[in-house]
């Protein structure tokens, strides 16, 4: 890329996130990141985002809250735009078996992925929509398949490929220059996976075909190439990262 452009990552400090900034800026992108709390986590990634040559933001703002999302985008487009690309990854899991499921963990689940990812989406479309751009957003092999103990994010991760198709064809419909894709990786090694009991995954991995978790830095990969122009003809397509998990 000739002229470095911003891309926003939500849930840039840590993970999946953390791996996307920094392969993003190691490919000519300046890059914000959005983060909850983890203010030590949002300044390394900061660092390792300047350390790649490219500029870093960090900004906390809560996926999950309306207003918090609008002023921390719109002030990321007015500080340091024109942004060019949106990944919304910012995630959790509380895992319980459907039967013992309360609807607090339902809606905790349901509010951070799938609505906070509709309204970095929605923030991101405004943002982009004179000038262009691309979002990728994050689902799961938990989206593609049923998973045990996953109901809540299970149907979050389900909702964003929908959610993706959907502004996919709506772009088209009212001619805002953005692609909109999805990546669905599979067992990744972030704190997320690592909170599992060690024979869990292990377990789980068996069902892998690569026999492995991926390195976060395998789904960043997929994520910068969709942000960028070989990728120009991909759009509301989901793109399992998963080592054959789910073919
Ligand atoms: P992680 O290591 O737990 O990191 C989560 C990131 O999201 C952190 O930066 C966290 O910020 C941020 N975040 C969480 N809730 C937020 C909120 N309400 N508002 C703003 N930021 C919030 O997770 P990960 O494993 O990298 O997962 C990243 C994405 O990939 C998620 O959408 C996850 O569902 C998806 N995914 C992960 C795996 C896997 O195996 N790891 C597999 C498939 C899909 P703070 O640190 O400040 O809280």
């Amino acid at each position: 890329m000739s002229e470095p452009k911003t891309a926003i990552v939500t849930g840039g400090s840590r993970g999946i996130g953390r791996a996307c900034a920094v392969d993003l800026a190691r490919h000519g992108w300046n890059v914000a990141i959005l983060y909850r709390g983890n203010d030590q986590a949002a300044q390394e990634a900061v660092g390792l985002i300047e350390a790649a040559g490219a500029a870093g933001w960090a900004y906390k703002a809560d996926v999950t809250d309306e207003d918090q999302v609008r002023q921390a985008m719109r002030a990321i487009g007015k500080e340091h735009g024109p942004v060019a690309g949106v990944v919304a990854n910012a995630g959790i899991t509380k895992d319980a078996m459907a039967p013992m499921m309360s609807l607090a963990t339902w809606q905790e689940v349901l509010n951070t992925n799938l609505t906070g990812t509709f309204l970095v989406c929605r923030e991101g479309l405004k943002l982009m929509r004179k000038t262009g751009g691309a979002i990728v957003v994050m689902s799961s092999v938990s989206g593609l398949k049923g998973s045990a103990g996953q109901a809540n994010y299970s149907a979050s991760k389900g909702g964003v490929i929908a959610l993706t198709r959907t502004l996919a064809v709506e772009v088209g419909r009212v001619g805002l220059p953005v692609r909109v894709n999805a990546v669905a990786p599979g067992f990744t090694q972030t704190d997320m996976v690592r909170a599992m009991p060690p024979g869990m995954l292990n377990q789980f991995l068996e069902n892998v075909p690569l026999k492995r978790a991926a390195d976060p830095s395998e789904i960043a990969s997929v994520v910068t190439f969709l942000l960028g122009p070989g990728a120009s003809y991909v759009h509301g397509q989901v793109i399992a990262v998963d080592g054959g998990l789910s073919a």
